[in-house]
């Protein structure tokens, strides 16, 4: 039977914990912690850490994102405070939610026998300089792929990077209600140090570009990958 309690909590403070990665569920008055997973990678601590919180705050249960977070669900209201400050004193951290770089993912190419790159360490290095990049058009989604065989997707996200020995990066991909297969830029990319400054050039271009709550994606559409393209070619 659905809960049809009334929600005692306002819309103000369930947008309010919204921004701290927790979201309020069917009824409002239970709520599901999104933790931050750079690359699908946690350590046997961090584990241990997941359980105990579900079992103390939440059901006991996990669930498993698509794009390798990890939720703890059915935390009621009246736990909040002090599922956040247990958090604070672990070694975990709460993901990132809205119009944000959210977390990276990628896929086990650093030692996958397929791997050309190792995507855990240049996940971890891309969320250390682009993850604290806020208030853009929207949220804007990484993956890092060891090989053509995508399997974390990069052509599927706002913005992808493929090992191919070098780098080959695709933009302005998304699932969802209307899916956009990424574009592949025209060239590769030899150096990290390059790589970098491309992913920070289009982040900008998204930023001077994109509308309000518009997807990179659909910015691209717009604008044309055209004026991307000449764009990321003059600061070369
Ligand atoms: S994308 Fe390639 S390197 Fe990564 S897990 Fe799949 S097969 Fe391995």
């Amino acid at each position: 039977m659905p809960n049809l309690t009334p929600s005692p909590i306002s819309d103000q403070e369930i947008a309010k914990l919204k921004e701290s990665a927790l979201f309020s569920e069917k009824g409002k008055t239970k709520f599901s912690s999104r933790i931050l997973v750079i690359g699908g990678f946690l350590t046997a601590e961090q584990l241990r850490e997941i359980a105990t919180f579900a079992t103390r705050y939440g059901d006991g249960t996990v669930h498993l994102t698509t794009r390798q977070g990890v939720e703890i669900p059915h935390i009621s209201y009246e736990k909040l405070s002090l599922f956040k400050r247990a958090i604070e004193k672990s070694s975990l951290r709460s993901a990132q939610s809205g119009k944000c770089v959210r977390a990276i993912t990628a896929c086990p190419g650093t030692y996958c026998k397929f791997g050309t790159i190792d995507t855990q360490l240049l996940a971890q290095e891309l969320f250390k300089r682009f993850g604290n990049r806020k208030n853009l058009p929207h949220k804007f989604k990484i993956a890092v792929s060891g090989c053509k065989h995508c399997c974390s997707k990069p052509q599927e996200n706002d913005l992808g990077v493929m090992g191919v020995g070098n780098f080959a990066v695709f933009v302005g991909g998304m699932a969802g209600k209307t899916p956009r297969w990424g574009d592949r830029l025209s060239f590769d990319i030899k150096e990290k140090s390059k790589l970098f400054n491309i992913i920070d050039a289009i982040i900008k271009w998204y930023e001077n570009n994109g509308n309000d709550k518009e997807r990179f994606g659909t910015t691209i559409e717009r604008v044309g990958l055209t004026n991307l393209l000449e764009y990321l070619k003059s600061l070369q």
